[in-house]
């Protein structure tokens, strides 16, 4: 059996944070993820926001965390080369008098978030498309936008370099235990021994501590969320939006994207289902009210695609105890050997190298000796994008690889050099939505209907496999069902 002194389980933005955070020092750590790639759960589908912190309820988990994590964000984003811009956020009163911001604006100043509160007219200067109906806003300079994908593949990849080893279609069965030491785990490929475990399960985190007899009564309902993605050639947004915020949740926002998109959503519908992001049409309806509200001008013309994503709400009715509010970050006496993290919900995104740093402090806290490596690489070298290059850059890229001037993708332009280097790279791209995710190919107006057949081509030629294999995002999801008869001649 394979030892490791770490297990995480899941790759979603926690767990690669928390692989990148432990990478650091001189500890053999494996990160499973039971789907085909990372980044398949919420830690992709979400409104790709870097919270201020002004809305979490002092002195909760989710406030510290978030106050913590924010300032992170820009240091990450220069080592690792994650997307990310600090264009700060407003909350947008509309239809009433301004003085229901007051009450966020205690609360934001309880938990160390700088706010402003702008006029009507100052806010219709900076963003001249917000509904002229309002009556002023609150202004988080220290909110931003982040690629939500390249915030789990990066701290991964980074951590890859580093020593970690990353197994996918790898899924977490059960514990290996002796009284009450974890010894390892069993999975589906396979057990593995170790000395410690660390829970990032996103909405299977309830089902994995209680496999170690950990917080019997705490339970995930999900809770989605749906969006619609808008044409970027449409119009142009680089705000971010917010209405007044409920009990449950920060309201149907309107924002621009680092990729130039502008997103619209999320609505708040809880669901027994774990397995079930399809959207609906009462809840596009709703968004799009929502939309209309804050930005009026918006056209359903602008529409491109729709998407839903599960916030990992945690509850526990049975004991009548709500962790609604709050994250689980915890070594629990119950049993050795568990770093337990469940309810990771909105700010999760935003929160995750600071819950990683949790979990390494946590690991001092019991007594771990964590060495610093002497030769940590906190930089992970940013792959060629060729549309962000210029003219003469784009040429030196093509004379040095023929492949860089094949265009894939028409509608973002990505190339057949940039597709090759993600199939290869230290976290390979192995299905379609992998490189999308990747690269952003297939997310314009076509949706992918030029370069899907290319694609496949692509990844049959560099994986060596028949094209039948290639998938959209694993078994299950195979483009092909028969060769041709061309083909086959
Ligand atoms: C609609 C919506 C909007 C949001 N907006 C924001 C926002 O703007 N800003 C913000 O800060 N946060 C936001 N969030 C919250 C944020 O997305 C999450 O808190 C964060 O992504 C949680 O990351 P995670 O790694 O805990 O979970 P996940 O990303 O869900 O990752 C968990 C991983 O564990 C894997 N896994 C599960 N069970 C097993 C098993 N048995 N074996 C192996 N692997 C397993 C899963 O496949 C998954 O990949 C939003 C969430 C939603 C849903």
């Amino acid at each position: 059996m394979n030892f490791y002194d770490v297990i995480i389980i899941g790759g979603g933005v926690v767990g690669c944070m928390t692989a990148r955070a432990l990478s650091r020092y001189t500890l053999s750590v494996l990160l499973i993820e039971k789907e085909s790639d990372i980044g398949m759960g919420a830690s992709s589908a979400n409104s790709a926001i870097i919270h201020s912190g002004e809305d979490p309820m002092p002195g909760t988990l989710k406030a510290e965390m978030n106050r913590l994590a924010n300032p992170m964000w820009d240091q990450l984003s220069a080592e690792l080369g994650i997307p990310f811009k600090r264009t700060g956020a407003y909350i947008v009163a509309l239809d009433e008098p301004c003085g229901c911001l007051d009450a966020l604006q205690e609360r934001a100043r309880e938990n160390g978030v700088s706010t402003e509160m702008i006029s009507a007219d100052e806010m219709m200067k900076r963003e001249p498309r917000v509904n002229p109906a309002t009556a002023g806003a609150l202004y988080t300079p220290t909110a931003g936008m982040v690629d939500p994908f390249a915030a789990c593949l990066a701290p991964l990849e980074n951590a890859v370099m580093n020593g970690v080893t990353v197994m996918t279609e790898t899924a977490f069965i059960d514990f290996i235990k002796e009284g009450n030491r974890i010894l390892g785990i069993k999975t589906s490929r396979g057990d593995f021994a170790c000395r410690w475990v660390v829970n990032a399960a996103g909405l299977y985190s309830d089902e994995v501590m209680h496999k170690a007899g950990v917080r019997p009564d705490f339970k995930i309902t999900p809770r989605k969320g749906e969006y619609y993605i808008l044409d970027k050639s449409e119009i142009q947004i680089d705000n971010i939006l917010f209405p007044v915020p409920t009990e449950v949740s920060k309201g149907i926002l309107v924002l621009g994207s680092t990729h130039g998109n502008i997103l619209v959503g999320p609505n708040s519908q809880s669901t027994p289902e774990k397995e079930n992001r399809a959207v609906t049409q009462m809840g596009l309806a709703e968004i799009w009210a929502g939309s209309q509200r804050l930005v009026p001008s918006i056209a359903p013309r602008s529409i491109i695609a729709v998407f839903a994503g599960l916030r990992a709400t945690g509850n526990a009715h049975a004991l009548n105890v709500d962790y609604s509010h709050d994250f689980v970050i915890e070594i629990p006496k119950e049993v050795h050997g568990l770093v337990n993290l469940g309810g990771i919900e909105s700010p999760g995104l935003t929160s995750a190298p600071a819950i990683a740093q949790r979990v390494v402090d946590l690991l001092k806290d019991a007594g771990e000796k964590l060495v610093e490596k002497k030769n940590f690489n906190p930089i992970r070298p940013e792959r060629p994008r060729f549309n962000h290059l210029s003219h003469d850059e784009q040429a030196a890229l093509v004379a040095k690889d023929p492949r860089y001037g094949r265009m894939i993708c028409r509608c973002e332009m990505i190339t057949e050099g940039e597709i090759v280097a993600e199939i290869h790279s230290p976290l390979p791209a192995k299905t379609y939505d992998a490189i999308k995710r990747r690269t952003w190919l297939g997310t314009g107006r076509c949706l992918g209907s030029f370069d899907m057949p290319r694609v496949v081509a692509i990844l049959s030629q560099e994986l060596g496999v028949s094209p039948l294999e290639i998938t959209k995002k694993g078994a299950g999801s195979e483009f092909l069902v028969r060769l041709t008869k061309d083909v086959e001649a």
